[in-house]
């Protein structure tokens, strides 16, 4: 399938990669893994690590998905903040919470542990669109500060020039342990991981659906049936096309980016390089990458119609953020589908030997790696940590098949209608 909205920065600057992999007479594994995004492969090379035999399936290549076009914003936590799981769960589980999600980095590990090459850079601001939000950013950083001895800065609007070159914030929360990195090449790098700790990655080949009979479980593919003794399938916005009953916990939403050609004034616009994200209902999300173009994410798309002219979407997003570059000549524009649960918090369970995790809501680039690697603990029979996130509170969506998105879209744009409205 060839994919319009694959124009990215990314795909042109991507490290070269190819599977090894060529199907064999043998079709039976320990584990079949669904998906080639930064879940699955993470799934995937931590089975492998546990000595499990491993294939992964995935429909076009590494990295097609959300994991290979996304901000590449580094966000450590979930789409809650931490006062809002302790006073929705309490504090024993919001603890587990915080220390899975906030403290542990696993992407970092990897880079390190692999020596992957990503352009991966430490720091992420979140700014505040209104003086209101920015009250509620600076009571979180204290609850985090004497709750969880998690240190993050606040920054007060007078300060804030020393992070990005806007007038349009009122402060922000400056967290040193977040950070961005180039997507495509992190999924090439643990693609390259996986393949050298003994995983089969099967490209262009795509699960039509996960079978179970009293031989055992098992994925049927286009071309052919793979035995398994588990499965996982990490295949997210698409996850309903595999497992239908799946298929209710998300919606996917459209979002798009840009990227800019390299900016002679790129530090001035970010002086500490850090990645933001601000704070609307449909946020503003940019940083600079490695050979400083400006990458900005800016609107939503209700329909999976995209825009025609992608950068002339995204512009006017940019230019109210750095009128400085309003004019500035785009090079790439891209975009998405994003995954949503109903309450933005993942669905990640098990039923029986199948394992899944999908619905990150745009926060994902960080907890993906880590949802994958509880996986493969999970199978190798501790779940403690696992269940951490799997006892998290899921919902389907209301409507059905046909009324599940329409019904979803009205809902966010109620939102993104008061954001407007201030
Ligand atoms: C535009 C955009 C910007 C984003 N920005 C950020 C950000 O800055 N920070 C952040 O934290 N999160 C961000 N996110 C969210 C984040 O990218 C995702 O949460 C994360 O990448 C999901 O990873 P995944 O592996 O679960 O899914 P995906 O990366 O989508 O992988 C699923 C894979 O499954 C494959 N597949 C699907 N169906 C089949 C099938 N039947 N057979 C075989 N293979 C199949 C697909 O081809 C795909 O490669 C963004 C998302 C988008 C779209």
């Amino acid at each position: 399938m060839t994919d319009p909205l694959a124009n990215s920065y990314y795909a042109a600057t991507a490290h070269r990669w190819r599977s090894a992999y060529e199907i064999g007479e043998e079709l039976s594994f320990d584990v079949a893994v669904i998906g080639g995004g930064f879940t699955g492969q993470s799934a995937a090379l931590a089975c492998a690590e546990r000595g499990f035999s491993v294939i992964l399936i995935e429909r076009e290549h590494v990295g097609f998905g959300a994991s290979g076009r996304n901000g590449g914003q580094l966000i450590p936590g979930l789409r809650w903040s931490a006062s809002e799981l302790e006073g929705e769960f309490g504090r024993e589980r919001a603890e587990a919470l915080f220390n899975l999600c906030w403290r542990a980095n696993p992407v970092k590990a990897r880079i390190e542990k692999h020596g992957i090459d990503c352009d991966l850079k430490t720091g992420h601001l979140e700014a505040a669109w209104t003086p209101k939000d920015f009250g509620a950013m600076k009571r979180e950083a204290e609850f985090l500060a004497t709750r969880f001895a998690y240190q993050s800065h606040v920054i007060e609007k007078n300060n804030m020039g020393a992070h990005i070159a806007s007038p349009l914030y009122h402060g922000g929360i400056h967290d040193p342990q977040g950070g961005h990195f180039h997507p495509l090449n992190y999924a090439i790098g643990l693609a390259r991981a996986a393949e050298a700790a003994g995983v089969c990655i099967w490209e262009d080949q795509r699960a039509r659906r996960i079978t179970d009979t009293p031989d055992g479980l098992g994925v049927m593919t286009d071309r052919a049936h793979v035995a398994a003794r588990y499965v996982i399938d990490a295949t997210d916005s698409w996850v309903g096309d595999v497992e239908p009953d799946l298929g209710r916990f998300t919606v996917p939403i459209m979002n798009y980016n840009i990227a800019t050609a390299p900016l002679a004034n790129a530090d001035a616009l970010l002086p500490s390089d850090a990645a933001v994200a601000d704070s609307r209902f449909v946020l503003n999300y940019f940083r600079l990458s490695a050979d400083k173009r400006l990458i900005f994410g800016g609107g939503e798309r209700y329909s999976q119609t995209p825009p025609r002219d992608i950068a002339a979407f995204v512009r006017p997003f940019m230019a109210e953020v750095f009128p400085q570059i309003a004019d500035a000549k785009i090079d790439y524009g891209w975009g998405g589908a994003v995954a949503v649960t109903m309450n933005r918090l993942p669905h990640i369970g098990r039923r029986g030997n199948v394992f899944y995790a999908h619905g990150f809501s745009g926060h994902g680039a960080l907890v993906t790696t880590l949802a994958g690697e509880l996986i493969a603990e999970a199978m190798a029979g501790t779940a403690e940590r696992f269940d951490v996130l799997a006892n998290l509170p899921s919902k389907p969506f209301p409507g059905g098949k046909w009324l599940r998105q329409p019904l979803a879209t009205l809902g966010l744009l109620y939102y993104a209608m008061k954001d407007k409205l201030g």
